[in-house]
């Protein structure tokens, strides 16, 4: 992890983040506790309760990474309607993640193992995924990281049945004053460090808070999601903690 991460040229892009990834990927998940003090856990419980899977959902999760999104969709399936038919594909971009999704998913019970796939592939080109083959298309905290937010968007779409729902939970901007400068201290100087002090690796959380600030505000994301056919419900999105992270939302009609 040993270079800058300004001014990246575009084609790479798509490298650079697939190093981020490969370096973080084994404590991934206690950097995700440390940095939102648990309150991902929440926000993620609050975009499964918003997408509502009835029974027999087939979901695509992309950028599904160590399985967050993948395992709190059964577990509410399983849950809230006792249904083992819902099954979830995951595809993300980077094998380490991939593999430290397989091994999670390895250890729990066999009939939610059983409505698990995971793959390796990129959501700018899901070649593997037919198109109209899927009920429901998430993606949390992933598509920040893609080289072209439009090209995933239109690749949701095409993956969705009619009728389908497209459903991104993401790092926004927060529409606070006063909060938006405790937040900004807090993402130049606290995340930085904890990255070094947990992952030994400061330029990979630098990475990731310059990459939230670069990302379309709220109304400019909800747009690109019109624009590639969705249809939104309001103005699209649902802030979640004045806004440090949204829920996007739209429909193929
Ligand atoms: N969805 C998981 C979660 O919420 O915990 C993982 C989120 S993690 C912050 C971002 C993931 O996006 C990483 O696993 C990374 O490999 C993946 N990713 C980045 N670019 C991608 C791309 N173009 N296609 C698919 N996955 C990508």
């Amino acid at each position: 992890t040993h270079f800058g991460f300004r001014d990246v040229p575009e084609m790479d892009k798509e490298r650079m983040v697939g190093q981020v990834f490969s370096n973080v990927a084994s404590k991934y998940d206690v950097m995700n506790d440390a940095m939102s003090a648990g309150v991902h856990r929440l926000w993620k419980d609050t975009f499964i309760r918003r997408l509502a899977p009835p029974p027999g959902t087939k979901l695509l999760d992309v950028a599904g990474g160590t399985g967050d999104i993948a395992l709190r969709f059964l577990n509410y399936c399983d849950q809230v309607h006792r249904d083992h038919t819902a099954q979830v594909h995951l595809v993300d971009i980077n094998p380490d993640m991939v593999e430290v999704g397989r091994q999670r998913f390895k250890n729990t019970a066999f009939d939610l193992r059983s409505q698990v796939s995971l793959e390796v592939g990129n959501a700018e080109n899901l070649a593997n995924i037919p198109s109209e083959s899927m009920d429901a298309y998430t993606i949390a905290f992933g598509i920040r990281n893609c080289t072209h937010v439009d090209r995933v968007v239109q690749e949701a779409y095409r993956v969705l049945k009619p009728g389908g729902r497209f459903m991104c939970l993401e790092f926004s901007h927060v529409d606070n004053p006063l909060i938006s400068q405790f937040y900004d201290l807090y993402s130049f100087q606290v995340i930085p460090a904890l990255g070094q002090l947990i992952a030994a690796d400061r330029d990979s959380y630098q990475y990731l808070v310059e990459s939230i600030r670069k990302f379309p505000t709220q109304d400019q994301f909800a747009q690109i999601i019109r624009n590639s056919g969705f249809y939104t419900v309001g103005q699209g999105y649902e802030n979640l903690t004045f806004g440090v992270a949204a829920i996007h939302s739209g429909y193929k009609l």
